[in-house]
């Protein structure tokens, strides 16, 4: 029987799971792992900006808020041919999970939109999984999303509630676990996560991970990011966060939400391949591949494709197939609360 999923877990138990001995807290996590996924699977995701730069909003982590002086320039929208020609090239590199990302404050009802949708109905027909990540969503949109065949919305809670309106005053918190909510109310996954080293108290860390998994199902997926510093915003002079820092999250990450994908995402260039490995054991499954060499923008470094089959080759590890995650949160819920269920008692 695998171990319950649980939306309870206090920030003392958190604490002490997080703090534990290292080598312990790994061991753990792998255990946990192994009960709910295939150890030797890698889901391998592209990034594609269709709409760079030129943000309304002040996330004073990000290359592409006009408010700071970055280096990236606003760009014209992708059209849809370009999008499924990188998402083809993508598929033939491993490639399982596309994620479309636009550089809004909030999904507009407009021409910019039905272009998205438009793109997400494309790169679904190559039997990818589209994840999108364009801001802020409504309901409604949500459900043209879902429509359009869209797998996954990405939409990051990025730090603790309380850490967050020192890093983002242009939106709330709340603002962002409505949109969270209104995904979960389609059949579109959920995938969200955060940010390490922006400053934030490890307790800011553990209270964004207490968030996450109260989020009834779990998020399917949930991004560990490392801070890409980016020269021009105000998080440009942030410390290193040290690598085992990086591993006690994604290692209580994955405890705390045991049927997730737990992805190492911006930052994994700066790892080697050894500490890589390390995030992998304690139980990240998931990684975002480049063919440019960078995320969503050249400011956000990211390893190749080449490099990765490399490191999947030395590690015996295969990328996953696409819509192949069957321990996902809705279903491991689903079994969860059958095997916690009262056994039915024989009436005489
Ligand atoms: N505008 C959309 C939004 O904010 O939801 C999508 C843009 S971006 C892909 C979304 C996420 O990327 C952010 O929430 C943040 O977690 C991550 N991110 C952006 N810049 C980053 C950086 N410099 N370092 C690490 N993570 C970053
Ligand atoms: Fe805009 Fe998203 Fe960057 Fe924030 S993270 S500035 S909302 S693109």
């Amino acid at each position: 029987m695998t171990t319950p999923l649980r939306h309870d877990w206090s920030l003392d138990e958190i604490r002490q799971l997080h703090d534990s001995p290292f080598l312990d807290l790994v061991f753990r996590a792998a255990a946990v792992h192994r009960e709910h996924h295939d150890p030797l699977e890698m889901q391998v995701c592209k990034l594609i900006s269709v709409k760079t730069g030129a943000c309304p909003e002040d996330c004073a982590y990000c290359a592409q808020s006009s408010r700071y002086s970055t280096g990236v320039d606003a760009e014209r929208m992708l059209d849809r041919t370009t999008v499924v020609e990188i998402a083809s090239r993508a598929k033939a590199a491993g490639v399982s999970r596309v994620c479309l990302g636009a550089a809004w404050r909030e999904v507009k009802d407009n021409g910019q939109f039905d272009r998205v949708v438009d793109m997400v109905k494309g790169v679904t027909d190559l039997g990818l999984e589209v994840c999108c990540t364009l801001g802020m969503l409504s309901e409604p949109q949500a459900r043209r999303l879902e429509e359009a065949g869209l797998y996954a919305y990405n939409h990051n809670v990025d730090s603790s509630a309380e850490f967050y309106e020192t890093i983002i005053t242009t939106r709330t918190y709340a603002d962002r676990l409505n949109t969270i909510e209104n995904v979960r109310k389609t059949k579109v996954t959920v995938c969200s996560g955060g940010i390490i080293g922006l400053g934030e108290r490890v307790d800011d860390r553990l209270r964004m991970l207490q968030t996450l998994q109260s989020v009834r199902p779990h998020p399917e997926s949930v991004p560990i990011n490392i801070l890409s510093k980016v020269a021009g915003t105000p998080m440009a002079g942030q410390p290193d966060v040290p690598v085992w820092d990086v591993i006690r999250m994604i290692a209580t990450a994955r405890i705390l939400m045991p049927a997730s994908d737990v992805r190492l995402t911006a930052g994994r260039v700066r790892l080697s391949p050894t500490e890589q490995a390390l995030c992998f054991l304690a139980g990240a499954n998931s990684i975002f591949s480049s063919e440019t060499e960078f995320m969503l923008t050249p400011a956000v470094p990211s390893p190749s494709y080449d490099a990765d089959a490399e490191l999947l080759r030395v590690l015996g590890l295969v990328p996953r197939a696409p819509f192949d995650n069957p321990n996902a949160p809705r279903a491991a819920e689903l079994a969860s609360l059958q095997s916690t269920a009262e056994p039915a008692t024989a009436v005489a």
